[in-house]
């Protein structure tokens, strides 16, 4: 079986958050637990791509082809690597740009980016049996091979399969542009409009022979107007043809063997390991050095959907405790500057207000409790990345939160849960967790339990490609 993973970024060569991470590793994982399985993946390439990769690419063709009235072109390279081939579309005009996203032309350079994927498989008769697209940047490429491309013969096999990163972004567009920018006829406007607009996603949930998102709990919140962003109705139109997958994490990269954080440690010296990284971490930042004070650490963006209105409600009720509390993370400005003067006026919280990945695993290593209180979550890699260094998970119970973390009490537990989006909810729950924190042999054993979850991708992978299978006879 051959399946080929279309998306718009895709980690080492570039990654900006959750769908870069799961590109790095899915497809490297399909190919090792399954040999029979051919994985390909197809990304842009990007203006930013490092020298070291960039030395190692080999071309393989070039096309030409229309979008709309454009005549327009793409050279392909590829890259193997971990029994995968990487295929990278270049363009210097469309991708040799500042940002990966929010561009004024994303509409088009995504439209280009999807028919040169095509384009690519006709030239080149690398057809896949599944054609695995994700978010709205590559649902145009669903949308084009069950319309405009649908009497290829050499393409009428391949099954599609669209994954739902994040609801929340959709591709949505002016109607005018449908000829235009997305080189479609007004036969296929149905399939897009949505709401007055076109949505690239509703399009490509629609006409996909498959659709998935990245937690079972999330599918299920989809249906919901809460957490669809309008699509509520479209999903539920097409449960029939809906699961959710967990994502994993990558334990090579995660690891307190790893030596990224300040003092390495494995699950039998957590206890003295985590103390040093604490006592570390604490200097580091400047905060009182104690081993005995418990540590909350918030890694996030800032925005709205991580909760961060109900951490300000409650925050300075929570610094009168004997803890500390460290927040790494950008975004909205209002957040920013709240969390920086909050920092200013509180010896025992430091708001850091920039993007360290490098301080971010220092950070999971050294706390004691990890919180993600988010308003909606599609997957979540935070918490996993958290218990992987034994950091105690405190979250909202919604999305892959509530798939990945079990509450202290149930079996299996591995954290602490609240399910209402409720500030003094939050707040009770963490409370609950500090109180056990002191109790020294109950917090030996949540610990333990955290550090023991098993977030590897191969159980994830192993889920695909039964799918995947199910998909390809369907
Ligand atoms: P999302 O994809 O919604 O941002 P996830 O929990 O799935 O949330 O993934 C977030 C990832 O980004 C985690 O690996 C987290 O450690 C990392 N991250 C978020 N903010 C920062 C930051 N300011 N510095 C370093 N890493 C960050």
């Amino acid at each position: 079986m051959r399946v080929l993973y279309v998306a718009s970024e895709g980690a080492p060569y570039s990654a900006s958050g959750g769908l870069g991470d799961v590109i790095g590793a899915l497809p490297k994982t399909v190919a090792r637990i399954d040999s029979t399985v051919q994985c390909d993946v197809i990304l842009p390439l990007y203006g930013s791509m490092k020298v070291e990769h960039r030395v190692a690419l080999k071309h393989v063709t070039d096309l030409t082809f229309k979008l709309s009235w454009r005549t327009t072109g793409a050279s392909i390279y590829k890259i193997e690597n971990d029994g995968v081939t990487y295929y990278f579309v270049e363009n210097h005009y469309y991708f040799d740009r500042a940002k990966t996203y929010g561009e004024w032309d994303d509409g088009e350079r995504f439209a280009f980016f999807s028919t040169a994927v095509i384009e690519f498989m006709l030239k080149t008769g690398n057809i896949p049996d599944i054609f695995h697209a994700n978010d709205w940047q590559t649902a145009p490429a669903v949308i084009y091979l069950k319309t405009k491309y649908a009497s290829e013969a050499a393409l009428s096999k391949i099954k599609t399969l669209f994954t739902i990163h994040n609801i929340e972004f959709q591709g949505k567009y002016d109607p005018a542009i449908l000829g235009d920018v997305f080189a479609l006829d007004e036969c296929y406007r149905s399939i897009v409009d949505h709401s007055g607009c076109i949505n690239l996603l509703k399009g490509a949930i629609t006409v996909s022979d498959y659709v998935s998102t990245v937690s079972p709990n999330y599918a299920c919140e989809l249906q919901h107007d809460f957490f669809a962003f309008g699509l509520a109705g479209v999903i539920s139109s097409v449960s029939y043809k809906m699961t959710g997958i967990i994502n994993g994490i990558d334990y090579t990269e995660f690891s307190p063997k790893k030596n990224d954080i300040f003092k390495t440690f494995d699950k039998r010296t957590i206890k003295s390991g985590k103390e040093a990284n604490k006592l570390a971490l604490q200097r580091e930042v400047g905060l009182e050095e104690s081993a005995s004070t418990p540590l909350i650490v918030m890694i996030t963006r800032l925005t709205d959907q991580k909760g961060l209105d109900l951490v300000l409600h409650i925050l300075e009720e929570l610094l009168a405790e004997d803890v500390q509390f460290v927040l790494l993370g950008t975004g909205n400005e209002e957040y920013e500057d709240k969390f920086e003067e909050l920092s200013g006026k509180h010896e025992n919280f430091k708001a850091l207000i920039k993007f360290d990945r490098a301080l971010s695993k220092r950070m999971y290593a050294s706390a004691d409790i990890f919180l993600m209180p988010s308003k909606s979550e599609p997957c979540g890699l935070a918490q996993m990345i958290a218990c992987s260094y034994g950091t105690v998970p405190v979250v909202r119970a919604v999305g892959g939160l509530y798939d990945s973390i079990k509450p202290y009490g149930e079996e299996n537990y591995n954290g602490f849960t609240f399910n209402n989006y409720n500030a003094h909810e939050l707040l009770f729950t963490l409370k609950r967790a500090i109180a056990l924190y002191r109790d020294t042999e109950t917090w030996a054993q949540i610990r333990k339990n955290a550090i023991n979850s098993d977030f590897s991708w191969d159980k994830s992978a192993a889920k695909y490609i039964e799918l995947y299978n199910v998909l390809k006879n369907w």
